[in-house]
Formats: structure tokens, sequence, C-alpha cells
């Protein structure tokens, strides 16, 4: 059983508690107030078969919703006494939402989950199960895309395909942020101290001993997608330069080549000339060359920027969310849980 040799060495301490674990579901949610009590009605019942040894809290990270959001998660706790809350002061993105969540999980274990049930709460059940095996990481990996447009389906795909190319650590296609980690796990994830955060990248990063479940992804419960097309491609930007200094190095080999060809081309006019004389001058292939070198260079110096900029990011050291309020668990924590 996961934990075990921390129950062994709490085996005479506090033996009421040796049987139950903790786990922390980790629920994002930006203007969800719609979306909060369904989910919260599907969790539940689909926990049901664990609650004999399982105990569980349901950390909402209210990433700054401007609908009833906090005031629906509220109202839910007189329901739902596992309710946790972390407000943060405004809206951060769904990455820095996560990492609030796993900086304030309480859990054995930590489940970063969707509010719109598009991460089946049932897949838990197994993953749990995994993770009693001995699993540090268990991954759920989506069957199917189906319910995902065409667009998103290849521009995904094809994300995944470049990014497993250019990082040195590849990160599982078809798993998204819906996966089990151990405390240890989460504890190492919180120890990273880097500011641009692409959580799939540093999950896969960190390692641990990982298994997988496999799961169809329905389609949203309620309310759409907070992300757009520009927002992914800015967190697609963010995890691959996040992930991999490729994109920078490139450049050299770019560069040498294109001065190789230079030299070359160099030599084969200088020798003309010396062969066939001046003829008229080269409007066309100084022009070309001109474009050509030009687009290059600010293509090179946009990606120096892409880095320029996140090393910016990194220094500033700003926090990565700032919390406004957080409510704990209301529960009587000695009965619930001896932590
Ligand atoms: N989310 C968030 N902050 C944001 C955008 C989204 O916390 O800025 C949450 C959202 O409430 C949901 C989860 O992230 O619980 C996934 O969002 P969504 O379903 O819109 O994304 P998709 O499933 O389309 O990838
Ligand atoms: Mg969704």
């Amino acid at each position: 059983m996961a934990g075990s040799s921390r129950d062994t060495l709490l085996d005479n301490s506090s033996p009421v508690h040796q049987d139950r674990s903790l786990i922390s579901l980790i629920i994002p949610v930006f203007n969800e107030e719609k979306s909060i009590r369904i989910f919260l009605e599907q969790a539940a019942k689909a926990l049901e078969p664990l609650r004999d040894d399982l105990d569980v809290e349901y950390l909402f990270v209210n990433d700054g919703s401007r609908d009833a959001t906090e005031r629906t998660i509220l109202s839910c706790r007189d329901e739902w006494p596992e309710v946790a809350l972390v407000n943060l002061s405004r809206n951060f993105g769904k990455e820095a939402a996560l990492s609030a969540g796993l900086n304030h999980a309480r859990g054995e274990a930590a489940i970063p989950i969707d509010v719109d049930l598009q991460d089946p709460p049932s897949v838990i059940v197994e993953m749990v199960a995994s993770w009693r095996d001995g699993a540090k990481v268990v991954n759920a990996r989506r069957a199917r895309r189906d319910t995902d447009t065409w667009a998103k389906r290849t521009s995904a795909g094809l994300f995944y395909r470049l990014f497993n190319t250019l990082a040195e650590y590849p990160i599982p296609s078809g798993v998204g942020d819906f996966r089990l980690l151990d405390r240890e796990v989460v504890d190492a994830i919180c120890a990273m101290g880097e500011r641009s955060r692409f959580n799939k990248a540093i999950f896969s990063w960190v390692g641990f001993e990982t298994t997988e479940v496999e799961y169809e992804r329905p389609a949203r419960a309620e309310g759409e997608t907070q992300w757009s097309y520009w927002k992914l491609w800015k967190l697609a930007l963010d995890g691959i330069f996040a992930a991999s200094t490729t994109p920078l190095r490139i450049w050299t080999y770019v560069g040498l080549t294109m001065a190789f060809g230079s030299l070359m081309y160099s030599l084969f006019l200088f020798v003309r000339t010396l062969v066939f004389g001046v003829d008229t001058p080269g409007y066309a292939s100084t022009a070309i060359l001109i474009l050509t070198f030009g687009g290059m260079n600010m293509f090179a110096l946009g990606i120096i920027g892409e880095y320029v900029g996140r090393i910016y990011t990194e220094v500033r050291q700003r926090p990565l969310y700032i919390v406004r309020s957080y409510y704990k668990q209301d529960i009587d924590e000695e009965a619930a849980h001896g932590s």
C-alpha cells in the first residue's frame, strides 16, 4: 500500500489512522458557477467505493472568477465539509492555479482534475488502486479525443510531436493534467522554483515510478472552454521554450550552413567575374540575399527574445500567484485525519 513506510513508522503512535489516507482533488476553477455542484455530486458518487479507507479533500482553486464561483463553493461546504478553497487575487491562468493547488494540498496524494467533468472522477478509483500498488505517478490517458474539434486534435498532435522531438524528456501524448501524484512527487514539484510553468512537462520531468490508466474523454458538462487558440499557442510556446534550448542552439547550425553557402556563392561570383568580367549588376541576387538574411536574422532574434523574455520573468522572482484567502476543510481535523 502507498505510504506504507510511513504507516509502519506511525504504527504505534497513531493506530487509529494507520489505514486511512487522505487524497486531495485539486480543482482549478475560473467562472464555473454552474459546474461546481454537478462536479461535487458526481465526484462524491464516484468516490463512494473508496470511502471506507480514504478521506478526500476537494481543494478548489478559484482563479479570479468574476461570477458566483466563490459563493457557490462556500455554500457547498454545508453539504460537503471536505471542500477547501484557495482564492487567488486575480486570474493567473490554469497553470498557476494548479501550482497554488499543489502548494495547498494536504493529502498523501494529489489529483489535479477539471471541474467540467471532462476528467471523469470514476477514473480516480483505478488511479488510487495503482497508487496503492506502489506507483508514485498514475497518468490518465485519453483513449480517444473525438470530443475535441478536428482543429484542436490536429494542433495538439503536432504540438506533442514537436515537443517530444525537441525536449530531453518526452511527455506522453493524450495525458493531460489529470493524474495522481504521490506526496513525494508533489513535494518535488513544489520545490521547483521556475516561474514559467508548463505543468505537463514538469510532471514528467520529476520522474518517479509511473503507470497509466485509460479513459474516454467526454465533452464538457457545463459552460464553455476558457482556452482560446491564442492562449493555447502561448501555452505551447511556454512548453517548448521551457523544456528545450534546441530552438536557441539550432541557430549555430543554421548560421554555419548559411555562412558556408555564402562563402561558396562568393567564390562563384569571384571566379565568374575573373573569367567573364563584370556583367550587368545583379540586382536580383543582391535583393534575395538581403531579404533572406534579414528574415533569418529577425527570426533568430525573435527566438533569442523568447528566451530573454523568460529569463526576465525568472529573475524578477515574482510569485506565481497571490492568495487572497484560504478556507481549509471544515471538518474535525483529528477525527478525520491525523495530519
Ligand atoms: N481554468 C482556470 N483558469 C483559467 C482557465 C481555466 O482555472 O484561466 C480551469 C477551468 O475552470 C477548468 C479547467 O481549468 O476547471 C480546464 O479548463 P477548460 O475546461 O476551459 O479547458 P479544456 O478542457 O478546454 O482544455
Ligand atoms: Mg474542459
